[in-house]
């Protein structure tokens, strides 16, 4: 049975650092640290991971069969924390995703592995789909104590809550989301709702929004992230769903933009810079900035299987293999002929936040200047 981590006395937040209770900050010095350090990297580990931590999850997606899955073994914290403390030199932004997190009894204690091992982590970010507000609160109290320099919680939403629940095969789903978001941001957590837009839901965004606002009076585009849906065989399983309309596409994401007007936080000038280049990547098919995937960032199932990111079904090896130890397997041949693949574009290509914002980043400050992609159309 995991501890009650709630219990434990709160380890203060480096004071300029802490995000939480900031959101309308402009950058920063720790973010330009953060910032400068990622676009310096060099290859000689990774600085950021997307990790799936469990395949369980109490939702029914259409676009995603993950909650189909039978439950696959899975590292328990002492081992996650052995992998943290062996990237501990380089990592600096980690994601932690499932399946839905909230589902491991033991989430809380791998985040704080997390966080005592990584004297270097300057952003820990987990998507959640809210369904259990309560749990979900008392999960991040637990992380809190641990003083992240940056925490950031996303809650997954498809629609108005009739769409919401016809996609994710949960009737009163959409309410416990609101629910979630609302308990999180009385915390002073950074906390935004995350869509992704697929041929379910595109025609709904408006209408996800306007059913927001109705419940959420000072809630602003800025708080509603948009993505657009990819398939993948390893992750969400859910190979020939196939992409909404590029035309619908195009609209969308011109009118995001107007709405979401001139950032004045880092989260939202990511999404800006992410949302710009949607365009190019619907025109190729392929990442619209050079992708650090296995130079800086990698995706890792819940076995502890590593592969280049969550789109590309590709391991590279397993860390059981390695002692559990990360820079054993990024010396290994496997990931350097990996990486010269993704150098060469010989990968799916894909233009998900997940690696698009490391890319991104790596790419400052060509991505800031550039025109590119600011048109929108096909
Ligand atoms: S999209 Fe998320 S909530 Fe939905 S089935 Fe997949 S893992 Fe579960
Ligand atoms: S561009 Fe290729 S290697 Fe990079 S994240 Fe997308 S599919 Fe993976």
């Amino acid at each position: 049975m995991a501890t009650d981590l709630t219990q434990r006395p709160p380890r203060a937040a480096p004071a300029e650092a802490t995000m939480v209770g900031n959101r309308g900050k402009i950058i920063g010095l720790n973010d330009l640290m953060f910032v400068s350090k990622t676009a310096m990297h060099r290859g000689n580990g990774p600085f950021k991971l997307t990790i799936a931590l469990t395949w369980v999850c109490d939702q029914q997606c259409k676009h995603c069969s993950i909650w189909s899955r039978p439950r696959s073994p899975e590292l328990n914290p002492g081992q996650w924390r052995q992998v943290f403390r062996s990237a501990r030199r380089t990592l600096n932004w980690l994601d932690l995703t499932g399946g839905e997190v909230t589902t491991r009894p033991d989430f809380a204690e791998i985040a704080l592995a997390a966080i005592e091992e990584l004297p270097n982590l300057a952003m820990l970010h987990f998507p959640t789909n809210g369904r259990r507000p309560t749990r979900l609160e008392s999960v991040v109290k637990a992380i809190m104590t641990g003083g992240p320099r940056r925490l950031v919680v996303s809650l997954s939403l498809d629609g108005p809550p009739d769409v919401h629940a016809e996609v994710r095969g949960d009737e009163r789903g959409f309410e416990q989301t609101v629910e979630s978001f609302q308990r999180l941001r009385k915390l002073g957590i950074e906390t935004y709702f995350g869509l992704t837009v697929s041929s379910l839901n595109i025609q709904y965004v408006d209408a996800a929004y306007d059913a927001l606002q109705e419940r959420i009076p000072n809630l602003s585009w800025s708080d509603l992230h948009v993505n657009i849906l990819h398939e993948s065989a390893h992750y969400f399983g859910n190979t020939g769903i196939g992409r909404p309309d590029s035309q619908k596409v195009h609209a969308l994401i011109r009118s995001l933009i107007h709405k979401r007007g001139l950032p004045t936080h880092p989260t939202h000038l990511m999404e800006r810079l992410y949302l710009r280049r949607v365009g190019d990547y619907l025109k190729s098919g392929r990442s619209p900035v050079p992708c650090t995937s296995l130079r800086g960032n990698a995706f890792i199932d819940p076995t502890g299987q590593v592969y280049p990111c969550h789109i590309w079904d590709e391991p590279i090896g397993d860390l059981n293999n390695y002692n559990l130890s990360l820079p054993l397997l990024w010396s290994s041949h496997r990931r350097i002929e990996l990486r010269d693949r993704v150098k060469a574009e010989k990968c799916p290509g894909c233009w998900t936040p997940c690696e698009a914002y490391p890319s991104i980043m790596n790419s400052l400050p060509s991505s800031l200047w550039s025109t590119s992609g600011a048109d929108t159309s096909p």
